[in-house]
């Protein structure tokens, strides 16, 4: 493994080197989609130049090797992620998917007046499918509250679960506050209080260290892949084989079918039971080698090292700002900031420092229940990634203090 050298990181992210009107890109929106390094770039390329074939089926040299190049690449996210079976480890087309496959899963097994914990942190993917199949099955939802550190309030969470509880589900990491969830405690708790399922949202939590699968204990895993510096368009879900399998197919069509006839189909087993049509081979293949990129050029450990020492610089810096909040200050946290200021709404906040080359993201970022109980309406979100260093925090200060001069 190199040495982790920030200069040597960035360089291998073109699109950090370039300019926007004239200012070096400043990218601290990363919680919304990561860059992609060169190593993914070239990989997606060299497929469509060299290796273009749908998959499966095919008797033609390229179709067999794109279909072992997909395969590859489902073992090589299942070993990165400590999925116990490869087979348990389904494509979809992000973490919105994957949870609205669950979601549909389920639907064929809870029944009126059974109940589902969620928090109010959740991401609106990890809410509305829940909010829908609430509605239409009669289940009662119960949000468990967050407390002014952007912590989950675990006494009121624990407080919330009964006989009824058949699913807790929760993010491992907040994409709006930054706070990193005891997510093993809290699945060992609804196991052992309510015997639950427990799905965990990690869309936020696989960009920013090694998340290992087996050991959390989960029923469900969903993460998506343009977050974690793979293409856009392709996600994972990962469940428990006897669960997944006993669900009734999301989709339906090519290749999820054994046997078709007019009588009847039947379906096959997981994986394909849910990848049903031609799936995104190119993005299955680019994703994974997002994660051979981290294992093998970056480490996980250095990247969130340094990123945790670059989320320190910025808080020290933001904090020093005068009518600046700084929302979500858990003591274990992500790079993810966010923040309000008396004197600007986080959309001006958001323009301005464009207009310094700086990309942040403003608003309710998907996660309006947590805004309503902190009664804003929105937030400026700084978001960091491993190839973020000190110079992109000093830019980003430079642009508040415009910021402040503007309106303040
Ligand atoms: N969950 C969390 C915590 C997120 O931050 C996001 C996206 O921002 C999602 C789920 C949904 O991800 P996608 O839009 O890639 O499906």
């Amino acid at each position: 493994m190199p040495e982790f050298n920030i200069d040597k990181i960035r360089a291998a992210f073109p699109i950090l080197s370039r300019e926007i009107g004239n200012k070096p890109l400043v990218y601290l929106d990363s919680g919304a989609t990561a860059q992609k390094p060169k190593a993914v770039i070239d990989r997606l390329t060299h497929f469509y130049e060299f290796e273009n074939a749908n998959i499966h089926r095919g008797v033609h040299y390229l179709s067999m090797n794109a279909t072992t190049e997909y395969d590859e690449a489902r073992e090589t996210i299942a070993k990165a992620i400590g999925a116990p079976k490869v087979e348990e480890v389904i494509f979809t087309r992000g973490a919105t998917e994957s949870v609205n496959l669950v979601s549909n899963g389920l639907s064929e097994t809870l029944v009126e007046g059974d109940e589902i914990v969620l928090t109010l942190m959740e991401h609106h993917a990890n809410f509305v499918p829940w909010q829908i199949l609430a509605e239409k099955k009669g289940l009662t939802l119960k949000f468990a509250n967050v407390t002014d550190t952007g912590e989950i309030d675990m006494e009121h969470w624990k407080s919330l679960f009964s006989s009824k509880t058949k699913l807790a589900t929760f993010t491992h990491v907040s994409n709006a506050l930054g706070t990193i969830n005891p997510v093993k405690e809290m699945t060992a708790f609804a196991k052992d209080k309510s015997d639950a399922l427990v799905l965990i949202d990690g869309a936020q939590a696989v960009p920013h260290g090694k998340v290992n699968i087996s050991d959390l204990g989960c029923d469900f895993y969903v993460f998506s892949g343009h977050k974690v510096f793979g293409p856009d368009g392709i996600g994972i879900l990962w469940g428990r084989g006897e669960l997944l399998n006993a669900f009734q197919p999301f989709q339906s069509g090519g290749d999820m079918i054994e046997h078709v006839s007019v009588s009847g189909t039947t379906f096959r087993q997981i994986p394909e039971r849910f990848e049903a049509g031609t799936p995104n081979i190119s993005g299955a293949i680019g994703l994974a080698a997002a994660f051979d990129y981290m294992e093998n050029e970056v480490g996980w450990e250095a990247a969130e090292a340094h990123e945790q020492s670059i989320l320190k610089y910025a808080t020290e810096r933001l904090s020093e700002i005068e009518g600046l909040h700084i929302r979500g200050t858990a003591p274990d946290k992500v790079g993810v900031i966010s923040f309000t200021m008396d004197s600007a709404h986080p959309h001006d906040i958001g323009t301005i420092l464009d207009t310094c080359g700086v990309a942040i993201r403003a608003g309710h970022h998907c996660a309006q229940p947590l805004m309503e109980h902190y009664k804003i309406a929105g937030t400026a979100r700084a978001s960091l990634a491993f190839y973020n260093n000190r110079e992109d925090i000093d830019a980003l200060i430079t642009g508040l203090e415009k910021v402040q001069r503007f309106f303040g």
